[in-house]
């Protein structure tokens, strides 16, 4: 039976080599026989045709004389030009097969079986996991930036054994279940062959050593619970929803393992005087109409406290916002602050007397 190649990973003839590794990644993953839908013989001919398409000198070949040439591979149900099985004798993680013609297209195979199967890199330790908190602060800390002590439960270095859980001094073993190397090998039968596959030994957690002695407090975990107290720097400027990093003040890992890290989420209140757009902040100003024609001073509180003087200046639509250059937050990361607009609410005066309004009726004259 003649299976067009291109058509198995769903490619045109004129495919380049990056279209084709991703076509191929795509269905290896998609066909994966260890999946819940996976198919086996669709991941063996996805794996077939791409062997072929991916080597220059196959692909042109077969773009020449089709599939005809082959049987010169020996029965290996990947096609010609190789053997896998050979290939994969000895298979262990960390291979490198650069020695083989087949190598670069082979281990884009090998990759894609075994991302499917899950297997991950040994990892000796366990890093502790990351910490996030809330606080809260008002637009005026945000102004002017803060410091915050915050004080959490979590997972703290054990004193007695400084973190590692045992008693170093004591001496060590080594551990018997993996013969000191830290690691098991485990047979897998797959349709590939027969693989090793390593894993961490769970008697000496990956370490290949046994501990004479193991520390009781913390049970040879290296860490207890606690309490822990961090000081926050938050920097002026800082926004709503801004996160601070705080490195290493998570929980505490187990056996002398790094610390995870802490997350300060910054809730940035609402404030009554001021509404923040970005650095800019918007604040309401009552005036009374008389006071806007007569152009008189204005006195406005700005976010530092201090009291701004600002004139109406005449022809103005007081519509537009007063813009004060500069007397907005800090801006994060740069320069300068944003600006402090003035939204005016021009009241009319609420009650006039009759010689008030005699006066109004001669302004009405004088300026018509
Ligand atoms: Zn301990
Ligand atoms: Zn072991």
């Amino acid at each position: 039976m003649n299976k067009d190649y291109y058509k198995v990973l769903g490619v045109d003839n004129s495919a380049t080599e990056a279209d084709i590794k991703k076509a191929y990644r795509k269905l290896a993953h998609q066909y994966h026989p260890d999946k819940k839908d996976g198919n086996e013989s669709k991941f063996k001919e996805v794996s077939e045709a791409y062997s072929v398409l991916s080597n220059k000198e196959k692909r042109a070949q077969y773009d020449r004389f089709g599939k005809t040439f082959d049987g010169a591979g020996g029965g290996s149900p990947f096609g010609p030009g190789f053997d896998f099985r050979g290939f994969a004798d000895g298979f262990e993680f960390g291979f490198d097969g650069r020695n083989h013609e087949d190598a670069g297209n082979m281990s884009d195979i090998f990759d894609a079986f075994f991302e499917g199967l899950g297997v991950k890199k040994r990892k000796t330790y366990k890093r502790g996991a990351d910490l996030q908190f809330q606080q809260e602060i008002t637009l005026e800390e945000a102004f002017t930036g803060i410091k915050k002590i915050i004080k959490y439960k979590t997972f703290i270095a054990c004193k007695k054994c400084s973190g590692v859980g045992h008693f170093p001094d004591e001496g060590i073993k080594p551990c018997a279940a993996c013969d000191g190397r830290g690691e098991i090998k485990e047979a897998r039968n797959t349709f590939f062959g027969n693989f090793s596959q390593i894993k961490n030994c769970d008697k000496c957690h990956g370490t290949g050593q046994i501990p004479n002695k193991i520390c009781k407090d913390c049970d040879g975990v290296g860490r207890i619970t606690g309490g822990n107290e961090i000081n926050v720097n938050i920097i002026p400027g800082i926004a709503d929803g801004q996160m601070i990093k705080v490195p290493k003040a998570g929980e505490k890992g187990e056996r002398g393992a790094e610390s995870g890290d802490l997350y300060v989420a910054i809730r940035v209140k609402q404030s009554s005087a001021f509404h923040r757009v970005g650095d800019d902040l918007l604040v309401k100003k009552e005036i009374n109409l008389v006071d806007v024609l007569l152009e008189k001073q204005m006195e406005i509180d700005s976010i530092s406290g201090k009291k701004l003087s600002v004139k109406i200046s005449s022809g103005a639509n007081l519509k537009d916002k007063i813009v004060i250059a500069g007397e907005g937050m800090p801006k994060l990361g740069g320069y300068g602050r944003g600006n402090l607009l003035v939204d005016l609410d021009v009241r009319a005066p609420k009650k006039l007397s009759s010689k008030a309004k005699k006066l109004l009726e001669d302004l009405d004259q004088e300026i018509s």
